[in-house]
Formats: C-alpha cells, structure tokens, sequence
C-alpha cells in the first residue's frame, strides 16, 4: 500500500516564522490554488474573486495568530453596503478554509492605479471576527470597515479590537480571462515587549517593499517575502502548513438546514411537487431533494 503524504495536492502553503529574539511573529502564503478553486465554485466576476481571495487568504493567517486550539474555527465577515454584499470566510487550524461573497457577479471597473476596485466593492459597514472555542463558546469582535480594501481592514480589527500592532499585506492578481494569476499574502505583529529598534527597523522595511501582487508576480515564495520584510531582524522559520479551499458539507448537514426552515415552508415546498436543487453557500455544491426526501425530512419535525 502507498503511503498516504500529509500534504495538500495544491501548491499552496503557509509558512511561519518568528523574528527578533521573538518580538516579531510572522506568517506569509501563497494562495494562488485555492483562490482559484473558490472562484471556480462561485463563479466570481474578477472584483468579487479579488475580495474572497484576499479575505480566505486573511482568514488563515488570523486563524493561525488568533486560534489556540487545534479544533479552533476563525471566520472573518464583512458586512459592507457595497454591491459584493457580505463577505465571509472560515478557517480551521489546520489550513482549510471555505468563504464566500453574497454577489459574486460583482465587477466594478479597475481603479487608476489599475487594482481591482475592492474598497468601493466592499464599502462600509462592519468587519466581525467570530472565534468558536472549546465547541460552542464563541468570542466576537467588530470594528468599522475602515476602506473596504480587506488587508487594510484585517489590520485595523488587530489594532482596535486585540490591541496587537499588526501589519497584513493581501494581494490577488487577476488574469484577463478571469482566472487567478497569484494570490497570497503576510501577517505581521509585534510582540508586547518589542525594543524600539525592532519597531523602526519593521517600519522601514515595510515602506521599502513592493505590493504583494508585484512581489508574487516576480516568483518569489512565503519565505522569500517574509526574507524581504523582516530583513536585518535574523527571522528563524518555525513551521510549514499545506493550506487549501475545503468545504466540510454534507449531505446530512444540508438536510438539517432544511428542518430548520420550519413546517410551513416544507408543505409548502412539498405540495410544489417537484424536485429542489440546494447549492452549499460556501462551495456551491448542490444537493438535490426529490418531493419524498421532503416528505420524510418534514416526519422529522
Ligand atoms: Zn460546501
């Protein structure tokens, strides 16, 4: 028997590292993969997949800077007044993440700078991180979205709502034909007890570095980026992580999510007599249910 490889099939991964003696902690992915697969599931115009990529690419780095248990899910949701509508994704611990957008025929025209239009896509309203801990118990943070960009936001959240100075860079570049080019990203933060020195010498490299998109698109790895960025601060690397677009549902959870829309919509849905066809929000799988499967779900109740 072949040896089964714990490794994603995709070339995707998240690295970490830490820097400074520890008083920089650092996380960087390339998420070019499962960008790519989330855009193939929701069919996502080029400024809808630019948002999702950078929000799954986001959401697994916090989950990995937020999340202590190895069960820990962390979902990240934007609730802008844009023409995207909500945003959301979720990240286990251990490298899957599934997200997606409300409208995902949402396209704007390119800013002129040429980056996708995100921001406006997004607009304004709340960012709310949800952290399931220990099965249940949840803990909730929410600030304003401060310009819809995504990274911009996810940093703002650390500042104001964990009080942890933090620096995240996101970045998805878009083919014409709509297909993703490159996607990924870096988290930064500073540890409490950070000596000035480490904080300038942070700040510097920072305002030296390119775009993620631009750095991406000259080949270079996590490592490569996180080399860049904490250049002069000796980073150490401390882990390696297969990170992929996964959703968990089942046929089973989907059934439940129909119990819960109560007899009245059942028997109405049942005298309709015909089949339903229900797509998973957060991968677009669909689960079809002939007028019996109805029936016996609505015994149920
Ligand atoms: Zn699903």
């Amino acid at each position: 028997m072949s040896k089964m490889i714990p490794t994603s099939v995709y070339g995707d991964y998240m690295v970490r590292a830490t820097a400074a003696a520890g008083q920089v902690r650092a996380f960087a992915l390339t998420s070019r993969d499962l960008a790519e697969a989330a855009r193939l599931a929701h069919g996502t115009a080029p400024t809808a997949s630019a948002a999702l990529g950078r929000t799954l690419s986001g959401t697994l780095m916090m989950n990995q800077a937020l999340v202590k248990q190895d069960d820990g899910l962390l979902t990240v949701r934007f609730d802008g007044d844009g023409p995207l509508g909500t945003v959301l994704a979720t990240a286990d611990h251990s490298g899957n993440v599934k997200g997606y957008v409300q409208n995902p025929e949402t396209d704007l025209p390119r800013k002129s700078d040429r980056h996708l239009d995100v921001g406006s896509a997004v607009g304004r309203g709340t960012l709310t991180v949800l952290r399931d801990l220990d099965g249940g118990n949840t803990y909730n943070g929410q600030v304003l979205i401060h310009s819809g960009e995504i990274a911009d936001d996810l940093t703002h959240y650390f500042v104001e709502s964990e009080q942890i100075p933090t620096s995240i860079g996101l970045g998805v570049l878009v083919q014409p034909d709509g297909s993703i080019r490159r996607a990924g990203g870096f988290l930064l933060q500073l540890m409490p007890f950070a000596e000035e020195s480490v904080i300038s010498r942070l700040e510097e490299n920072l305002g030296k570095v390119r775009s993620v998109t631009q750095m991406l698109e000259d080949e270079m790895t996590p490592e490569d980026l996180l080399a860049e960025i904490l250049r002069g601060l000796d980073p150490e690397w401390t882990d390696r992580l297969p990170v992929r677009f996964y959703c968990n549902c089942t046929e089973d959870r989907v059934r439940r999510a129909l119990i819960l829309l109560g007899p009245e919509e059942l028997d109405s849905m049942i005298a309709e007599d015909h089949d339903f066809e229900l797509a998973c929000r957060f991968c677009g799988k669909k689960y079809s249910f002939r007028p019996e499967d109805l029936r016996e779900i609505r015994a149920q109740i």
